[in-house]
């Protein structure tokens, strides 16, 4: 397997979310690390981001609510780039009615190798770790072999 390098610069792209279970969680988690978090530039989900920066005074992109689409918002900018850390505290105990969003964006983390956390102890231990205040090379699969895989196709019936 070849990989490719993506620089993450010490600005960092870091996007918040959690579920309404979580949000407590994560906002106490957030107001521990505000000055920490102000360093970077913070993403959230509708609902979450409108918590964050009604109680911790500082710019929140705001996306859309999980529920409808904002997850998927999430995970499209991962691909494109435009977040390079996930910090996602979703419920264990909770069926979610967006539970394939869920995945979809736990899975375009790991497809693009962003560092993630899903509970607060990784979250403390990603923040604090020195790669937070540098930048850091980020290797990803080279997906070229996968895009020209050989798909076998069978002749349609006009053949
Ligand atoms: P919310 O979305 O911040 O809009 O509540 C979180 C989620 O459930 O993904």
């Amino acid at each position: 397997m070849t990989y490719s390098k993506i620089i993450m610069v010490e600005d960092k792209k870091i996007a918040l979310v959690a579920h309404d279970n979580k949000k407590q969680d994560l906002l106490e988690w957030a107001r521990f690390n505000r000055v920490l978090l102000a360093h970077h530039q913070v993403f959230a989900t509708g609902t979450t981001g409108e918590i964050l920066e009604k109680e911790l005074g500082f710019k929140v992109t705001k996306l859309q609510s999980g529920p409808l689409g904002g997850d998927q918002q999430v995970g499209a900018r991962i691909v494109s780039n435009e977040i390079d850390f996930l910090i996602f505290f979703w419920d264990p105990l909770e069926p979610q009615p967006h539970d394939p969003d869920v995945k979809a964006l736990l899975r375009m983390a790991v497809v693009w190798n962003i560092p993630i956390a899903c509970n607060r102890a990784s979250a403390d231990f990603m923040i604090s770790s020195p790669l937070m205040d540098s930048e850091y090379e980020r290797l990803v699969p080279d997906y070229r072999e996968y895009r020209s895989r050989k798909i076998a196709l069978g002749r349609g019936e006009g053949a």
